[in-house]
């Protein structure tokens, strides 16, 4: 117990941010307090091209969380507990918008947890107003000319624009 006290807070926070929206950028921002550092972690798919390239999907989250100290970017590949372990990270912090999320979550939770049981999963859930919001949908919006600038944090959403 008294080691887990002195060990740093590390959280990792898994996605893949193609691109990172309003919708991640809050559970981010209301978790940061809580942890000492949180590592906004791009799984990397290797069997899937992105909408964005994995350079633009880091430079987007590291312009979105300029201004928070604690919070920083990272692509991995392979298992989020092994990369987890990679870094030190005892956290795994996901968000919650439905009943259908907390049934995925669940099960990818429970698995984790068997995988490696020294890390825990944390769920925020999602502000009413992005519970609808995904990156999905926002790649539909921009393939059909529409304006994802309301769903996209604004730093983020200058990088976009450039790189579409
Ligand atoms: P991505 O959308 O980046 O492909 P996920 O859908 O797996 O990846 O989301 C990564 C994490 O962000 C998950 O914990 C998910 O619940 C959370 N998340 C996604 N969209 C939102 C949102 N609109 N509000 C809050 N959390 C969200």
């Amino acid at each position: 117990m008294l080691k887990r006290k002195s060990m740093k807070r590390i959280a990792v926070f898994p996605g893949s941010f193609d691109p990172i929206t309003c919708g991640h950028e809050s559970v981010i921002r209301r978790a940061a307090p809580l942890f000492d550092k949180i590592v906004v972690a791009l799984g990397i798919n290797t069997e899937k091209q992105g909408f964005c390239k994995e350079k633009t999907r880091l430079a987007m989250i590291d312009a979105t969380f300029a201004d928070c100290k604690n919070v920083v970017s990272a692509s991995y590949k392979g298992l989020t507990v092994n990369f987890c372990k990679e870094i030190g990270a005892n956290y795994l912090l996901r968000g919650l918008r439905t009943a259908a999320d907390f049934e995925f979550e669940r099960s990818i939770g429970q698995i984790n947890k068997q995988l490696e049981n020294e890390i825990e999963t944390i769920f925020m859930l999602t502000q009413p107003e992005h519970t609808p919001l995904n990156s999905s949908i926002v790649r539909d919006i921009i393939r059909h000319g529409g304006d994802a600038s309301p769903f996209v944090p604004k730093a983020a959403f200058k990088i976009l624009k450039q790189n579409i």
